[in-house]
């Protein structure tokens, strides 16, 4: 802490200060700048030498009293500082990785101890470069690629222990925490983990807007299962299953059924076969297995389930058209053979594209769609 031309004894312990008292002239009564002075050994380099290359978010131990440490004594006056630092100090060298705030700082300082003060040197290793100074912090904006070299020295001949800290701006963002999970954007939800979803209470009505859309049949099928509930309770099958046993079409297109946008994708559920019993993680999924829901907008749902385990090829927030290929029709989940279990729904909420399985609020007959 400078205080040029200050003098008085007890200023010394008033090292959060700058500049107190009356001045007085250098030397006179209670000057203690000869008493703190360390020894000088011959040892000292005679120019400036960094003891350390710091990084962002590093923190180093030294030691401006001890030689061996890799203290020097070649800066004594620098143009931001008032006073006299003639003295043994140490120097580090600095490279800003990226352009930022960046923030040098003594830890857990006792000025009242030792009363080091902070200096930036750019570029040059000299104190006729210095360009900031500060107490116990020195907060500067750093250029991408320059090099600095930061001096910790003690006023008027103060020298001890410290420890030095850098932290960088790009830190700090690395250590933000995450955002709230509605602003992560997720592409799909993969897992093979099974989870439980409660029954889908039958609907009683549909909404208006989804007699006012195309609808296209969403596949092809060699055998079909109706839609089974009564309204107010929950379905007894929440949708219509279309089934293809087949097995010499090894690949049967599941298309979007009208106009939306892909609200969430389930991928991850493996099949133990394609056309008997799945018994691999049948709950994967909530059931569904691995399946795309469509928003058509006002609320209006359709879900595509059992899909197999390679052959999903749309992502969240893609716009589909109707009769767009969403994947292809599989096994996986609580299934007895290859099927397409279709249901149209709606969701007052929208679904969470990065959480596990999700009911809709009702499920309605949709055969009449098509
Ligand atoms: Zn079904």
């Amino acid at each position: 802490m400078p205080r040029s031309l200050t003098s008085l004894p007890f200023l010394l312990v008033l090292c959060g200060c700058e500049l107190v008292g009356a001045p007085s002239p250098v030397g006179g009564p209670g000057d203690l700048s000869d008493a703190a002075e360390p020894p000088v050994a011959s040892s000292a380099p005679a120019v400036c030498a960094p003891v350390l290359a710091l990084e962002c978010g590093q923190n180093a131990t030294g030691d401006t009293a001890d030689w061996n440490s890799g203290a020097t004594q070649v800066m004594a006056h620098y143009p931001v500082g008032v006073g006299t630092f003639d003295g043994p100090e140490v120097v580090y060298s600095f490279t800003a990785p990226a352009s930022g705030e960046v923030r040098v700082s003594l830890v857990d300082p006792e000025p009242m101890a030792v009363d080091h003060d902070l200096f930036l040197l750019e570029e040059v290793c000299e104190p006729d470069h210095a360009v900031e100074t500060g107490f116990n912090s020195m907060p500067f904006a750093a250029m991408a690629g320059q090099t600095y070299f930061l001096v910790v020295d003690g006023y008027d001949g103060a020298a001890g222990a410290f420890e030095i800290s850098l932290s960088c701006e790009a830190d700090a963002a690395l250590e933000a925490p995450d955002p709230p999970l509605a602003d992560v954007p997720c592409d799909a939800f993969h897992s093979s983990e099974s989870e439980s979803a409660p029954i889908q209470t039958t609907g009683a009505s549909l909404p208006p807007s989804v007699a006012d859309a195309s609808w296209a049949l969403p596949t092809t099928w060699t055998n079909w299962v109706d839609f089974n509930g009564e309204p107010g309770h929950g379905a007894q099958h929440e949708g219509i299953d279309w089934i293809h046993a087949d097995p010499s079409l090894p690949v049967i297109d599941v298309h979007a059924a009208s106009d939306g946008v892909i609200a969430y994708v389930r991928s991850g559920c493996p099949e133990s076969s394609r056309f008997g019993h799945n018994d691999s993680h049948r709950e994967c999924g909530g059931g569904w297995g691995n399946h795309v829901v469509v928003d058509h907008g006002e609320g209006v749902f359709t879900r595509y389930a059992h899909l197999a385990e390679d052959d999903i090829e749309v992502t969240v927030g893609e716009t589909v058209s109707i009769g767009r290929r969403i994947g292809g029709m599989g096994n996986s989940g609580r299934s007895e053979e290859r099927h397409l279990h279709f249901e149209l729904g709606t969701s007052e909420e929208p679904l969470d594209p990065c959480s596990a399985a999700q009911r809709f609020d009702a499920v309605y007959p949709s055969g009449a769609l098509f």
